[in-house]
């Protein structure tokens, strides 16, 4: 048994266990993994009050001390990077591979927000009055509150609680009730870090709504941040309305990813092959609807069958697997939906017709699909490539922008201006060209449209937890 397997909710820095349980399964076996207490709402009211009482702690520290507060986490996440990575595949089923890259990757966030921690800077302003000084700071927003999915396990988290931290602000958090252990383990080893009590507690409930009405509801937690899909967060900004919240919502996408004629397609297959299937396609980042100019198309879909046939679906823990299983059977059966509608409506599959146990999904393929199709217009979420032939530029712009969502875009091309054209005229919040995977702690992630609001990652992440004040002083 892992020394980082804990089932109860952590609040003021201690274990807190209720008598109603729910279980984590395993996605690969369907069995349980462990049973977790179900928080109720007193521990709830709980976490947000010590979480209270630790910003006012936190008030009394300085950059350098959470920098370093930090620097600690980061050196303990890292030394704990196999057992975290062993955890986040036996609950999430992701491969073990990449289990190992998201604790890397979620570990980044952290040291960045370290360095970070120690740059937030106010600005002094010309007056416009001789007697007046004017300048402007920052402080952090307060207590905030957070609610994240299931797919990055580590890195959603520590995106959030690294920069909140960093800027002085303690959290409460509400993880997936699919993937609580990861959560625990990384509010454990902050704690060992030395985090006040209470700064980070984590909240376990299969009751999602119950959870999230009273964080979001409450007047002491002054910021909410989400990341998961677009109807939940939707609902969830409604909720913050009642008590004005600053809010960061990561939501949904539908990727287009473009193939111009002049690509290179060697690069611009294997970038799909990252963007498209990296954790089963369960990303919302992952490339959705995939255009292909009319002229490559054959020699697309050619090069992209032969790597999708080396592609071994199978237990995480199993060195070979490339993708593990869908997180649960809902899943698998909206993926088989999507492609079953699809097909009725004319699309060719051209992989083989593979059907596997219990969450486990077969990469396909699918060509000839059109905005007719729900698979054009929903985020796929699992091992499905949707290829769409298209003629003109103008023409594959106006098909990627018509939708509701505007979080990742990727395009390959090799002509410089077209680089510049397009990556201007869309309407997404990222953009990869001839690059499949873009996700990074220095750079600003998030979206625009019904994708969301703010960034994570950057500098930009910092702000999101700070206030700006504005001070006018008469001599
Ligand atoms: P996904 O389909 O990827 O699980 P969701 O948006 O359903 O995306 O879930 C993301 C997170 O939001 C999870 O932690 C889940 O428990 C939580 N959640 C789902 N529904 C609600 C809700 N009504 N209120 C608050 N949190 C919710």
């Amino acid at each position: 048994m892992s020394h980082l397997l804990f089932n109860d909710s952590f609040i003021n820095g201690e274990f807190y266990s209720t008598d109603k349980n729910f279980s984590v399964d395993d996605p690969a076996t369907q069995q349980s993994i462990i049973m977790v207490s179900d928080v109720d709402d007193i521990g709830v009211h709980k976490a947000i009050n010590t979480a209270h009482d630790a910003f006012i702690k936190l008030k009394l520290t300085n950059a350098t001390t959470r920098s370093n507060v930090l620097m600690r986490w980061y050196d303990l996440v890292m030394q704990n990077k196999q057992t975290l990575a062993e955890l986040m595949t036996q609950e999430q089923g992701k491969p073990l591979k990449e289990a190992l890259g998201e604790v890397d990757y979620g570990a980044a966030f952290i040291k960045w927000y370290a360095e970070q921690a120690k740059r937030s800077y106010g600005d002094v302003i010309p007056a416009t009055d001789n007697n007046h000084r004017l300048t402007s700071f920052k402080q952090p927003v307060g207590v905030v509150a957070g609610i994240t999915p299931w797919n990055f396990p580590i890195a959603m988290v520590t995106r959030k609680v690294a920069p909140a931290y960093a800027a002085g602000c303690s959290f409460v958090l509400k993880p997936s009730e699919h993937t609580p252990l990861c959560a625990l383990a990384l509010a454990y080893l902050a704690d060992q870090a030395g985090f006040e009590k209470g700064a980070f507690n984590v909240l376990l409930s299969e009751d999602a709504p119950r959870v999230g009405k009273i964080l979001t509801e409450s007047n002491i937690v002054r910021k909410f941040t989400f990341t998961g899909s677009t109807g939940v967060g939707k609902q969830l900004l409604t909720q913050c309305a009642s008590t004005v919240k600053r809010t960061s919502m990561e939501l949904g996408g539908n990727a287009p990813f473009i193939i111009f004629d002049n690509a290179d397609l060697d690069e611009a297959v294997t970038g799909l092959m990252g963007a498209k299937f990296r954790n089963g396609g369960q990303t919302c980042v992952a490339a959705n609807r995939i255009f292909v100019q009319r002229s490559i198309l054959d020699q697309v879909v050619d090069k992209l069958a032969k790597k999708v046939a080396t592609l071994k679906v199978g237990n995480g823990f199993d060195e070979n697997t490339d993708i593990g299983p869908l997180i649960y059977p809902k899943a698998k059966q909206k993926v088989q939906e999507l492609v079953a509608d699809a097909k009725a409506k004319g699309a060719i599959q051209i992989s083989d017709d593979v059907q596997l146990v219990g969450s486990f999904q077969a990469p396909l393929i699918l060509t000839g699909v059109n905005p007719k199709m729900d698979i054009y217009h929903q985020e796929v979420f699992g091992p499905v490539v949707s290829i769409i032939a298209f003629d003109e530029e103008a023409e594959v712009l106006a098909l990627a922008n018509d939708v509701p969502y505007g979080l990742a875009a990727y395009f390959y091309s090799q002509n410089i201006k077209q680089i510049y054209r397009v990556s201007e005229a869309l309407e997404y919040g990222m953009v990869g060209i001839n690059e499949g995977l873009i996700s990074n702690p220095v750079a600003p992630f998030g979206g625009v449209k019904q994708s969301g609001l703010g960034r994570e990652g950057g500098y930009q992440g910092l702000d999101e937890y700070l206030e700006e004040k504005y001070v006018c002083i008469k001599l």
